[in-house]
């Protein structure tokens, strides 16, 4: 982290004559969700306001985004680039940032997902499991009959792996492979963790700070 990329007094407001893209990632996933304009106004309405704020070239006008829809973009921080001529907006999306009513403006999470950023999404869900428990679940089952069970299929699954690791195709490895992080999820959710916890360990050992 560099202060320079914090520091918004830098930014050349001339250099756009006045507006500078802005670009709006949703702040956990890290997907793109759109690209905007703001100028020194729209900036400082955004940080008063906490709703990202924009300058609309065919309005011509401030235009808080969700203004009319209600799917607001809650500000979590601002960037800037190296040339301080473009902003990096993190934003908690209240509802489709895009009026077409995907998630993002490029489409869906899934279309601008890194793919192993679903690991996110899958955490996410189990934890969600855990906490409402919804009937007919198959995670739910899981927790309610404890970590004794939940462990035993980590292990389970955990052999299979290795087994046809060793004498299966790859399909198979792959398909015994999601099986045993799926269910490693659920033991590390049993016991409050996450595998961002995980993650963050293995960024440790390899000598790097994940964001948080
Ligand atoms: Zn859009």
């Amino acid at each position: 982290m560099n202060d320079e990329n914090n520091d918004t007094r830098r930014l050349d407001w001339a250099k756009g004559e006045g507006l500078l893209p802005a670009i709006v990632q949703h702040w956990l996933s890290g997907d793109v969700l759109m690209l905007g304009y703001m100028n020194a106004e729209a900036l400082v309405q955004t940080r008063a306001c906490g709703h990202v704020t924009f300058y609309s070239r065919s309005k011509q006008r401030l235009w808080t985004k969700g203004e009319s829809s209600g799917h607001v973009l809650v500000l979590k921080s601002i960037r800037i680039d190296c040339d301080a001529d473009t902003l990096l907006i993190q934003a908690d999306p209240r509802g489709p940032t895009c009026h077409n009513g995907t998630a993002s403006c490029f489409g869906n999470s899934t279309d601008v997902r890194p793919p192993l950023a679903f690991l996110a999404e899958l955490d996410a869900l189990v934890a969600q499991r855990h906490a409402e428990r919804p009937e007919g679940s198959y995670t739910t089952k899981l927790f309610d009959e404890g970590m004794r069970r939940i462990a035993q299929k980590v292990g389970e699954e955990g052999v299979e792996t290795a087994l046809a690791a060793v004498v299966q195709g790859d399909d198979e490895l792959l398909g015994e492979a999601a099986d045993l992080i799926f269910h490693l999820t659920v033991a590390l959710r049993a016991r409050g963790l996450s595998l961002g916890d995980v993650v963050a360990v293995l960024a440790n050992r390899h000598g790097s700070r994940p964001g948080r």
